[in-house]
């Protein structure tokens, strides 16, 4: 009995290590749409550890959960789409122009789970509906980004091209600036990367290099977080570059899970 008792035990120790190690979890949520006040159910985030920042995303710059279908919700009705962290965020004053903006939009299905819609089909309302919220250059740059990514997964490779060579010249332009709201070395990796998911290698490591010939300088930062940040964006430039001359560079890891 105690042994059987221990051997139980151990087996949930193992399952809880290996949820606490490589799972994130979801969990359903009621959600009101801002706009009609239907009733959704949307996903929120139930669990994640900093394992996250280690997945192969990384190379992209983009990190889980923004990686994940559940975080584009959709409602049913109005198709009103959003990151999840904005769909109960809608400033009322937006909301007669993005019933504008929404009038036309329809879908390749009604669903009853917003998930059965391609991820790439919520981007693409959620264009419409950003262009509404008043988004910086910035967040449209990571928007495009983000773009490449899923068009990429969903296989659909010259749309995920264009994405990134929209980030790919916001980066450019960023890079130039001053007072830019990103570390100049955080840039350069970025542009690095979109360079190499857009075939220019070698551009790709001259940005690496010249990331990692430059000081991580952050406004507001600590000594502390610009020593670490500092230390961290070294080690992952010198893995960007070793795995751009490997045998399988991060681009063909493209349609990977993450
Ligand atoms: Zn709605």
């Amino acid at each position: 009995m105690k042994r059987l008792y221990r051997g139980a035990a151990t087996l949930a120790l193992v399952f809880a290590l290996f949820q606490g190690v490589f799972a994130t979890t979801w969990f359903p949520q009621d959600f009101t749409c801002p706009i009609d006040q239907e009733k959704n159910t949307f996903m929120v985030v139930g669990s994640y550890g900093t394992y996250i920042y280690w997945w192969p995303s990384k190379y992209q710059w983009l990190f889980w959960p923004v990686t994940d279908s559940p975080t584009f919700y959709t409602c049913k009705k109005c198709h009103l789409t959003t990151f999840m962290w904005d769909f109960d965020k809608i400033p009322k004053e937006k909301i007669a122009d993005l019933k504008k903006a929404l009038a036309d939009v329809k879908v390749s299905k009604s669903f009853k789970d917003y998930q059965e819609l391609p991820v790439t089909e919520r981007l693409e309302i959620m264009v419409k509906v950003y262009a509404v919220l008043d988004k910086d250059e910035y967040w449209w740059e990571r928007f495009y980004r983000l773009e490449g990514y899923h068009y990429a997964r969903e296989g659909k490779t010259e749309t995920a091209l264009a994405a990134r060579k929209k980030s790919l010249e916001m980066l450019a332009k960023f890079l130039k600036d001053p007072k830019a709201k990103i570390a100049q070395k955080e840039l350069l990796y970025i542009s690095g990367a979109m360079k190499h998911f857009t075939g220019d290698d070698k551009g790709a490591l001259e940005d690496m290099q010249k990331a990692l010939e430059t000081k991580y300088q952050q406004e507001g930062a600590s000594a502390e977080d610009l020593k670490n940040g500092e230390a961290g964006m070294n080690e992952r430039l010198k893995d960007y570059i070793e795995q751009i001359k490997s045998a399988k560079p991060p681009r063909l890891l493209d349609r990977s899970s993450n």
